[in-house]
């Protein structure tokens, strides 16, 4: 009954989401164009579940993140957390809706204090939000937070330095865990990781959402590395999603040309086994001047005229296996 309940549940839902920077020009600064960074993204993640987003380096996935969060504030759109409106949130309610909604980043080293010892780190948040009567229970929570991504509750006293990349990925998701979040967005967690500590810390991950019944929104370029830890993927290109499915469905069933190429590229342990991998033309365009149509055209093999001149919609083709191309409404 728990995961009957825990399927239908919309923890997030994000509709039409947009944050556009603007482009400063001149002696007076004066805003010349936008960098259309989200631009009309919408998905939802059930209580439980985990959502993938993936995509090249600057196609807006972390942007999305970040501003769900308000560490960007958005030009439009909604963000509805467990009924909440989070975009209309006071500062004060947004602090405490903090709680609930965490983030681990992508570079560990970067997001600790290299002043700090790890014991601090992890306890700042309790302090922040008061989660602990006082320094002796403060100090037991640490240890056992420690405990509970592998990390020995003795080292403590370390400094971040001490730590190798893994384990200071371990230390950023104990202090995301400090505050009993119910949502985790994870922004690129082990794109800084050599392979091997990268399926530590996803099988960690993994581990902890089932022991603290958590939710995540996942952030990588890889489609290999979200395929196991996602129930379903987004992919996204210039500041849309292009294509939104159940995983097993994403991987066998892609629609999408960019997709496609994507899966083409990820390499199979094989070597009887040959794929035909699609080469994409040139580089993703300048988001300031996205092109006319749809966003992909000019690299996608299977274009046409009408690609050119009419963006596609984003359709939803059966089962929630969602895409935008002009070849699927043929
Ligand atoms: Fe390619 Fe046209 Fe589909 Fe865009 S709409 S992905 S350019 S075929």
């Amino acid at each position: 009954m728990a995961e009957v309940l825990a399927e239908e549940r919309k923890l997030l839902e994000v509709k039409n989401l947009k944050k556009y920077f603007p482009v400063k020009a001149g002696i007076l600064r004066k805003t010349v164009a936008y960098v259309k960074a989200v631009d009309g993204v919408s998905f939802h993640i059930n209580e439980g579940e985990t959502l993938g987003l993936v995509g090249e380096s600057g196609c807006g996935k972390s942007t999305t993140g970040h501003t769900i969060l308000r560490l960007l504030e958005a030009t439009g759109g909604e963000v509805i957390f467990d009924g909440k409106d989070i975009l209309s949130l006071n500062k004060r309610e947004m602090r405490e809706a903090r709680k609930d909604m965490q983030i681990i980043f992508q570079d560990p080293y970067a997001s600790l204090n290299p002043r700090m010892t790890i014991g601090e780190i992890i306890a700042e948040p309790l302090i922040i939000h008061k989660l602990a009567r006082n320094k002796e229970e403060r100090r037991e929570k640490v240890a056992w937070l420690m405990e509970s991504v592998g990390l020995a509750a003795d080292h403590m006293n370390r400094f971040p330095h001490e730590f190798s990349g893994g384990q200071r990925q371990r230390i950023g998701i104990a202090r995301a865990l400090a505050v009993n979040p119910r949502l985790i967005i994870a922004d690129e967690p082990v794109s800084a990781l050599d392979v091997s500590i990268q399926a530590q810390v996803i099988n960690l991950l993994q581990d902890l959402q089932k022991k603290f019944s958590l939710t995540y929104l996942f952030i990588a370029h890889d489609l290999s590395v979200v395929k196991h830890i996602s129930d379903r993927i987004g992919v996204m290109y210039l500041g849309k999603i292009v294509e939104l499915a159940d995983k097993d469905e994403l991987f066998n069933n892609p629609l999408h040309p960019y997709t496609k190429a994507l899966l083409s590229a990820i390499p199979i342990p094989d070597p009887e086994y040959k794929k035909e991998r699609i080469i994409l033309k040139g580089d993703v365009p300048n988001p300031v001047n996205p092109p006319q149509g749809c966003p992909f055209h000019p690299r996608c093999p299977m274009a046409k005229d009408i690609c050119k001149q009419v963006a596609p919609e984003l359709k939803d083709y059966g089962n929630g296996h969602f895409a935008s191309c002009h070849l699927l409404e043929e």
